[in-house]
C-alpha cells in the first residue's frame, strides 16, 4: 500500500493503472477516523474493482466557522494500519494546500439541492462537498465512486453533479452500517458518552417506526413525520434540529408517498453532538439509493 500526497503523484498513477495496466479504479473518498462504515464502504470497492484508492482527507471547505473543523479527529497512523490490513492499494491523504493551492476560486454548487435539509443547517456545506468530490474524481478519475447512504443527501447531490456535469466515474451507493443499538456509525460518535451514546439509538427507533407504519398502510408525510418527531421528543437528551419527508430523487415534499421512493431523514442533536440519520420508503425503480435501505 502506497500513501501519496501530492496531486501530481496521484494523477500519474491513476493515469498509469488505467492506461498501462488497463485496470478498474474503486475510490473511497473519507475525511478519515475510520470505522465500520467505511469499511463496508472498501470492502464493496475491493470486491468490484481490481485496484481501490481511499483518500482520507478533512475538507475545511465542508465546514462552517462554528463546526468542528480544528477538533475533528484525525489519526491517520491508525487509519493507513486499517486501510492495509483491508488490502486498500492506495491512500491519498492530501494536505489543503495541496486540494486548495493559493489563489483558489472554483467552486461547484448543485442549485435547488443543496439549501435545504443538511444545506438548510448547514450553509456552505454542500459545496465544500461538491467542491472537493469534483476535485478528487479529476484526480483519481475512477471507474466507480464509493458513497453511503448515511449521508443521503449528499449522495443525491453527487449523483446530480455527476450527470450534469458528466463525470466518467460511476456512484456506487452502501447501505447505512448500524451499532447494535441501531445507532448509525459516524466518526462524530467518538463525543458520545455512554449515556448519550444510548439516547443516539433513538433516531433509528424512531425511522424504524415510521418504517414499519408505512409498511402498515399509513401513507401520509405528515403522520410520520408526526410519529417520528414524537419518539424523538420522548428522549430528554435528544432535541430535533430537523425531521422531513422528500422524494428520493428530487427532494421535492409529497403530501403522500405513493409511486416514488421517500426519504425520511433527520438531523438530532444529543448534547452538543449533531448526529443524522435516514430511511428510505416505499419502491425503487433502479435507484440504488433509494435500493440501499430496502
Ligand atoms: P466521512 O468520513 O464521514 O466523510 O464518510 C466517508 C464516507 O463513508 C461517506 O460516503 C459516508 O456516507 C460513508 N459512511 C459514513 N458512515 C457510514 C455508515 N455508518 N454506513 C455507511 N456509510 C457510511
Amino acid at each position: 500500500m502506497e500513501i501519496i500526497n501530492r496531486r501530481k503523484r496521484m494523477m500519474s498513477v491513476a493515469r498509469r493503472l488505467r492506461r498501462e495496466e488497463n485496470r478498474t479504479i474503486g475510490f473511497v473518498p473519507t475525511m478519515g477516523a475510520l470505522h465500520e462504515g467505511h469499511l463496508s464502504l472498501i470492502h464493496e470497492a475491493r470486491a468490484m474493482c481490481d485496484v481501490v484508492v481511499v483518500s482520507v482527507f478533512v475538507n475545511p471547505a465542508q465546514f462552517s466557522p462554528a463546526e468542528d473543523f480544528a477538533s475533528y479527529p484525525r489519526d491517520l497512523t491508525r487509519d493507513s494500519a486499517l486501510l492495509a490490513e483491508y488490502n486498500v492499494d492506495y491512500v491519498f491523504a492530501p494536505t489543503v494546500e495541496e486540494i486548495y493551492p493559493p489563489g483558489f476560486s472554483s467552486y461547484v454548487t448543485v442549485a435547488g439541492l443543496s439549501d435545504q435539509l443538511e444545506g438548510a443547517s448547514r450553509p456552505e456545506h454542500f459545496r465544500g462537498v461538491t467542491t472537493v468530490v469534483a476535485i478528487l474524481l479529476n484526480v483519481v478519475k475512477p471507474d466507480f465512486a464509493f458513497f453511503g447512504q448515511k449521508d443521503a443527501q449528499q449522495v443525491i447531490l453527487i449523483k446530480r453533479m455527476v450527470r450534469d456535469l458528466a463525470f466518467s466515474a460511476e456512484i456506487v451507493v452502501v447501505p447505512i452500517v448500524r451499532e447494535e443499538s441501531g445507532l448509525a456509525m459516524s466518526s462524530r460518535n467518538n463525543y458520545l458518552n455512554d449515556e448519550q451514546r444510548r439516547a443516539g439509538a433513538v433516531l433509528s427507533q424512531a425511522l424504524l417506526k415510521a418504517r414499519e407504519a408505512y409498511e402498515g398502510g399509513e401513507h401520509s408525510a405528515a403522520r410520520l413525520l408526526e410519529l417520528v418527531r414524537g419518539t424523538i421528543e420522548k428522549e430528554p437528551l435528544a432535541r430535533i434540529d430537523y425531521v422531513s419527508v422528500n422524494d428520493a430523487e428530487t427532494l421535492e415534499k409529497p403530501e403522500k408517498i405513493d409511486d416514488r421512493p421517500a426519504l425520511v431523514s433527520l438531523a438530532v442533536f444529543i448534547g452538543n453532538t449533531r448526529l443524522i440519520d435516514n430511511v428510505v420508503l416505499g419502491k425503487a425503480k433502479g435507484n440504488v439509493a433509494a435500493e440501499a435501505n430496502a
